[in-house]
């Protein structure tokens, strides 16, 4: 029998999950314009495949309509060609869905674009391990681990750019079998998309060369976490930069200070959106280089958001280069989602016209309560459970997403969150390694 070539529509949802269906590839005109069945009740399957209480029950039809731009098709020499797309879930009539994260991310941009006239270019710095015992041990950003390992990044950044990526670097990050991925960046609503292909990716070229690559937020307290730092920088619609100005405090922008400053001031509340798991939290913690306040650092990697460094020399690239890094995401989110939610934020900060704060330049986990709070600098979370209050809490930032997505979210994460309440902290942690 000769196989029968297939495509993978695909979604990565409210889990960060990517789930789909596949449709003969011979049908893809067809399947471009009407997509694939989709069940609302499939977005309170969480990441340990549990179903949370949906308001959907057996009820309704969606489509899944897949989106050329985002072509996969990759063979890792396994006989086997990988062949797929993410797409937008719309009702039968193709309405966005409330609760399509593609469809979320693109109200967020479209918000950018209303209230400052500005593009975003966004690029999602990932960091992972290798479940394997390392290979060789004390190898922090050490070349011979990165040899030992050099078939699957070449064979890695290879992917990634027949996936329409600018691979940029990659290395042997400081963890025990960790390493680090960066793309360069990408326009809208491409730049999430890039992120969910750069794991799935990840994951398969590493499974072809016999290893298994986790993203998880943490997989050992007593190590280092796993990072998503999300870059990003404004074009204006003839593609000129609007991030940079150099008489602007660290280099910012008028607009960029003020996104800034929505996105330290509601990012306690957003945090449940782009640090999403149990364990997320146990990286959220002072001195592992993540985030644990809502501080702004000027080249400082112990801050949620960070000014990064420039290495261009004349005006006119510094503005092109210069970005704002946000540092307190990771990869049990969807890349949609966590975007989306910084966005809102960003763009809350524009219309409240606020200006961002001096960036930190100490160790805030030594200042007493008081004054951490006298100069407006709050605790991140310490748990899912308090970061999800925080969010439901907030009707502004509830307010930026349409009904029904808070209650569902909510459910969803209740739902994931009793599955693993007996679960003792090294449980959790191979749980989520099981699953992201
Ligand atoms: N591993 C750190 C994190 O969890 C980041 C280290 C770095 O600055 O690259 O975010
Ligand atoms: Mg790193």
């Amino acid at each position: 029998m000769t196989p029968m070539p297939l495509i993978f529509a695909a979604t990565c949802d409210l889990a960060g999950k990517v789930r789909g269906k596949a449709f003969p590839a011979g049908q893809l005109e067809k399947r471009l314009k009407r997509g694939v069945g989709w069940t609302p009740t499939n977005v309170m399957i969480n990441c340990f495949d549990g179903i949370g209480d949906s308001p959907f029950g057996a009820l309704g039809d969606l489509l899944l309509v897949p989106d050329p731009a985002t072509e996969v098709r990759a063979d890792f020499g396994a006989g086997v060609t990988e062949h797929y797309m993410l797409g937008d879930i719309t009702s039968l009539d193709g309405e966005p869905w409330a609760l399509c994260t593609r469809s979320i991310l693109r109200g967020a941009l479209d918000r950018l674009k209303r209230v400052a006239g500005v593009h975003l270019l966004g690029a999602f710095e990932h960091e992972f391990q290798l479940k394997g015992a390392p290979g060789i041990r004390n190898q922090g950003f050490g070349r011979e681990a990165f040899e030992l390992q050099r078939r699957l990044s070449e064979t890695l950044m290879a992917a990634l750019q027949e996936a329409g990526m600018e691979p940029d670097s990659i290395m042997k990050e400081f963890g025990p079998n960790q390493y680090e991925v960066v793309v360069g960046p990408d326009k809208g609503v491409r730049a999430a998309d890039a992120a969910v292909l750069l794991r799935e990716l990840t994951r398969s070229v590493a499974r072809a060369q016999g290893e298994e690559a986790t993203f998880t937020p943490i997989r050992d307290v007593a190590s280092v976490g796993n990072g998503v730092h999300i870059h990003m920088s404004f074009l204006n619609d003839d593609g000129s930069p609007a991030t940079y100005d150099e008489n602007g405090a660290c280099g910012m922008s008028a607009l960029t200070s003020a996104f800034s400053a929505g996105v330290l001031k509601y990012l306690e509340n957003i945090v449940a959106l782009t640090a999403p798991s149990a364990i997320s939290y146990e990286r959220l913690t002072p001195h592992r280089w993540s985030a644990a306040y809502n501080n702004l650092g000027f080249r400082d990697r112990e801050a949620s958001l960070r000014v990064c460094p420039v290495t261009a020399k004349d005006p006119a690239s510094i503005a092109r280069q210069f970005n704002i890094e946000y540092r307190a995401a990771d990869a049990a989110a969807c890349p949609h989602l966590a975007l989306a939610a910084v966005v809102h934020a960003g763009c809350q900060g524009i219309e409240e016209g606020l200006t961002a704060p001096a960036p930190t330049e100490e160790d805030l986990s030594l200042l007493p309560p008081e004054e951490l709070a006298a100069r407006g600098f709050v605790r991140l979370p310490s748990s899912l459970e308090e970061a999800l209050d925080r969010f439901q809490s907030c009707d502004v930032a509830k307010g930026w997403f349409a009904d029904p997505f808070p209650a569902v979210y909510r459910a969803h994460k209740q739902a994931e969150l009793a599955s693993i309440a007996e679960l003792d902290t090294e449980a959790r942690c191979a749980a989520y390694e099981d699953t992201y």
